[in-house]
């Protein structure tokens, strides 16, 4: 499994949201199971280059051989996670699915956005491998210099971190009966 999120940004802005806050829920993911046996093999990975146009990802699945692409069973996507606002998903049916029922039982909203949310999940979709994105789908101070830490919602930020974190315990998932 590979849970990551993007940590380079544009010129014009802090990053705030877009992505420091992404990759901060996979540094804090990483340390809190860090040292943890796991009956699987996580992979926790901050991309470059995805403003430019998804490059980092997309080199780093063109860049792995075949048997390792082939393990790769599921990967997770952190962008933009911390505005306030509820949460959405977008990608691969299946884990969508998973996201949505693990919100539920979390008493967390969660909506489905739009297909075409651009960012690193995307190098993996393109070449089958199921992945998914969380994201807050407020894009109004990206990519400019008000996404700035204030704006940053530590409940959301939160939420986030829960829901990775059950995925990853409840790994793999089992279908919905
Ligand atoms: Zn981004």
């Amino acid at each position: 499994m590979i849970i990551g999120g993007h940590y380079d940004t544009i010129a014009e802005t802090g990053g705030a949201n877009d992505n420091a806050s992404g990759t901060a829920v996979v540094l804090a993911l990483a340390k809190k199971i860090q040292g943890r046996p796991l009956p699987f093999t996580v992979r926790f990975i901050a991309f470059g280059g995805e403003e430019i146009g998804l490059e980092g990802s997309r080199f780093y699945v063109e860049s792995l051989p075949e048997a390792e692409r082939a393990r790769i069973q599921f990967v997770l996507n952190l962008d933009v996670v911390g505005a306030r606002v509820p949460l959405a998903v977008s990608g691969d049916a299946r884990l969508r699915e998973r996201f949505l029922e693990l919100a539920l039982a979390d008493g967390v909203r969660l909506s489905t956005a739009p297909e075409d949310v651009p960012s690193d999940h995307l190098s993996f979709l393109q070449a089958d491998i199921p992945a998914v994105i969380l994201t807050t789908p407020e894009f109004t101070f990206i990519h400019t210099p008000e996404d700035t830490i204030d704006r940053l919602d530590a409940q959301t930020l939160a939420q986030v971190f829960r829901l990775a974190r059950r995925f990853l315990e409840g790994f793999p998932p089992q279908p919905a009966s």
